[in-house]
């Protein structure tokens, strides 16, 4: 299976505005290599999930693209956004479709889960 993740070297100084500023960096670059791949002619039609999530620790509400783990903006700490014992730390689905959630869960962590998320 293809993940797709990539490591991008920034240098410590945009590393630390980026962290400064919370920008989401992943999304950022995602939707910057798919405009530039657009505009080469390729057409990239992977669905585009954004989810708003509850903090475990501090619950404050975020949005992410991420749909297995996410990092709160206010405290920093990482926590899974679907876990079996506590279930689905999903609020609200922002963009996109619960079934295109399902699409890329089932995609990420295979069939069984794919039904208990969201
Ligand atoms: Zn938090």
């Amino acid at each position: 299976m293809v993940m797709g993740r990539i490591t991008v070297w920034v240098g410590s100084k945009i590393y630390e505005e980026l962290k400064k500023q919370n920008i989401n960096v992943s999304r950022e670059v995602r939707l910057f290599l798919k405009k530039m791949l657009e505009e080469r002619g390729v057409k990239i039609d992977e669905p585009e999930v954004v989810i708003r999530v509850k903090c475990v620790f501090c619950e404050n509400e975020f949005e992410t693209s991420s749909i297995t783990q996410a990092k709160c903006p206010k405290c920093g700490k990482t926590f899974r956004i679907y876990t079996k014992k506590y279930g689905s730390r999903i609020r609200e689905i922002v963009k996109g479709s619960r079934e295109e959630l399902f699409k890329l869960y089932y995609r990420m962590k295979g069939k069984e889960n794919a039904q208990n998320i969201g």
